[in-house]
């Protein structure tokens, strides 16, 4: 299965990674990104990659696990 997952050491709620990934990344009132933990649908592991890119604080990680 492949996740993507916070860093939260790193995050300093920028907020890009939810407009880059809104179906699995929504804000807390403080800008932080609230993910939902579930497995990424297929369609949806190119844009979290891109999203991983994009994070400014290099604090999203997308992953496959066994
Ligand atoms: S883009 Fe990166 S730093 Fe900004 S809120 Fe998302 S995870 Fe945090």
């Amino acid at each position: 299965m492949t996740t993507i997952d916070l860093d939260w050491t790193r995050c300093d709620a920028h907020g890009l990674c939810s407009r880059l990934l809104p179906e699995k990344i929504t804000l807390d009132e403080w800008g932080f990104p609230i993910l939902d933990g579930r497995e990424l649908d297929p369609e949806l592991v190119r844009p979290a990659r891109a999203a991983a890119l994009a994070c400014p604080a290099l604090a999203l990680r997308v992953s496959r696990k066994a």
